[in-house]
């Protein structure tokens, strides 16, 4: 029952909670819907159904078991959207492997910094993408692997390409797969997903399959996802949103899942789900926002969407209402979470009045519960403004390999404290109220001040730099940066800007560097970023 005074709620026990393997779960829904589709790439052409989805996934998997991969091990994935990532997802999975997400706009320094804190012993890599030459910068970088899986049907000398893992796989007896699989159990880690938590340094989130599967099922119960659904999925599958919201939400239900294209383009996004006849439609805020603005958004039929979700950073209600009538998402909801919460603690619900849907980040997910609390840590009153911390089945294992990291952020009685800041009423609804964590959300992707600050530092320029957002129409916020120098020492904004290409993924670079002396200060001698804020909020305004 909720406390009726307290801002602590606990989410519905209706639903039960799947006790199985990721590997179980996807096979079970292999059984019921051999013949449904399962996954359409249109950017690859490929289309799968259940069955011929199975045929894969357990080839590749023999394959990886013929390269000798252990339970347990570290697999990295470092490739934008495609069908490899899919099948990659489910055949570590199938064999207690820990994938290692990493973001495809990753470059040198994070890419080796994932690498040696997670122990990949191997890794799957597209051969480009974008601006970037994988092939070269892991030539580059030499990182200690035993292999190297690309996804180029052709590349250089040292890289196994990804269609031997057919003939290795063909080589291995199913009863081997069958083996693995029937000794594994769903509390193992089964994924490790970069973020900076509350504070700035770069832990690798570590997710069981009870947390990610059942997150996915409870949010796809949540949509009322059925095998006769149709999922358009356009946020990256490296995040959770992806792989496990998306993946996993369809895997757990059958439902068809639609990758529009390897990275995030409106129209190919609009046009899947038109030529699809998607049911439903995934994408943080400012993806739906270069929906809704398309000037060929109106050529196309979407009516048939029902329903969706908008989340990974604060949904302006406008869009919201725009995506219920102009993109036909009447039943669209707002999750709220993050990658340490599997990620979906709090979700909307298709019978919550539309105000609501539009308003807040809606309830407690079911089986979960949330709270929010003081500075002293005790659960505030309700409609008072506090921290916000989940507890339950989807709080992560723990940080890998980072004890002092995972305690700062799971309390003894196993909350996970978010660092968002929020409010809950009397019928628990929340309204995310901002963050006391240092963090920008620029476009959907986490930006942490404090890495990009350190990053800074490293050129010989720069005496010491903060760094900061600033909100941003589009993409919701976006970066500046202000520098101080060396004596003696200068360097231009298109300097900086260039000095980061290559070394840090693009989103990372801030759109705006200002020159300073000095930061304001407080007496005490702490930087007012907040001070920083208004002062470029304001000196942008009057540049335009
Ligand atoms: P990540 O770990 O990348 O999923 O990022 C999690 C963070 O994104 C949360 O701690 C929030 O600050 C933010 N976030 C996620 N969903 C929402 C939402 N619906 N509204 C506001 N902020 C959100």
């Amino acid at each position: 029952m909720d406390q009726p005074n307290q801002s602590y709620s606990r989410g519905s026990q209706d639903k039960t909670l799947l006790a199985m393997t990721i590997g179980q779960a996807f096979d079970r829904t292999v059984a019921q819907f051999p013949e449904g589709e399962a996954l359409v790439v249109r950017h690859q052409q490929r289309r799968y159904t259940w069955r011929q989805l199975a045929n894969a996934v357990d080839l590749h998997a023999r394959a990886f078991l013929a390269l000798g991969m252990q339970a347990g091990d570290r697999l990295g994935i470092w490739a934008p959207n495609c069908t490899e990532w899919c099948i990659s997802q489910i055949a570590s999975a199938k064999l207690g492997v820990i994938l290692v997400n990493i973001n495809p706009a990753y470059r040198s320094s994070e890419l080796d910094y994932v690498l040696k804190q997670s122990g990949c012993s191997w890794l799957v890599c597209a051969g480009s993408f974008k601006s970037s030459d994988y092939h070269a910068l892991l030539q580059e970088l030499k990182p200690d692997l035993r292999g190297i899986i690309s996804l180029d049907p052709s590349p250089p000398e040292g890289f196994m390409p990804w269609s031997q893992l057919a003939v290795l796989g063909a080589g291995v007896p199913p009863e081997q797969l069958h083996a693995r699989q029937a000794s594994l159990h769903f509390d193992q880690p089964v994924n490790i997903q970069y973020t900076s938590g509350t504070t700035g340094f770069p832990k690798g989130a570590t997710l069981s399959h009870h947390n990610i599967l059942n997150n996915g099922y409870m949010v796809g119960e949540s949509l009322g996802l059925t095998a006769q659904d149709r999922l358009v999925i356009p946020v990256p599958l490296y995040h959770c949103f992806g792989m496990v919201m998306g993946n996993l939400g369809c895997i757990t239900h059958g439902t068809t899942m639609i990758y529009p294209n390897d990275g995030f383009d409106p129209l190919l996004t609009l046009t899947a789900v038109a030529e699809e006849r998607a049911t439903g439609l995934y994408g943080v805020p400012t993806m739906f926002i270069a929906m809704l603005d398309h000037p060929r958004r109106g050529e196309l039929d979407l009516a048939t969407l029902r329903t969706g979700i908008m989340a990974g950073a604060t949904c302006p209600i406008e869009v919201m209402r725009r995506v219920i009538s102009e993109l036909h998402m009447g039943e669209v909801q707002i999750a709220y979470g993050m990658t340490e919460t599997s990620p979906v603690s709090l979700q909307t619900g298709a019978n919550d009045d539309v105000e609501r849907r539009v308003t807040t980040v809606g309830r407690t997910q079911p089986q979960l519960e949330n709270k929010i609390i003081d500075a002293d840590g005790n659960t505030v009153a309700r409609g008072e403004i506090g921290e916000l911390c989940t507890r339950g089945y989807s709080v992560m294992l723990g940080y890998w390999n980072n004890p002092d990291g995972t305690r700062e952020a799971i309390d003894e009685a196993g909350w996970m404290h978010t660092g968002d800041l929020a409010t809950m009423d009397e019928h628990g609804y929340v309204c995310i109220a901002g963050r006391n964590k240092d963090m920008i959300i620029r476009g959907g992707e986490n930006v942490y001040p404090r890495e990009l600050e350190e990053f800074f530092f490293t050129h010989p320029a720069v005496a010491d730099v903060q760094v900061i957002g600033i909100p941003d129409e589009r993409y919701g916020e976006e970066i500046v940066a202000w520098v101080k120098f060396h004596p003696g020492h200068v360097a231009n904004e298109l300097e900086l800007q260039t000095w980061c290409k290559g070394r840090i993924a693009h989103f990372k670079t801030p759109r705006h560097f200002k020159f300073v002396d000095e930061f304001p200060m407080t007496v005490t001698g702490k930087i007012q970023k907040f001070r920083m804020r208004e002062i470029s909020i304001e000196e942008l305004r009057n540049d335009r």
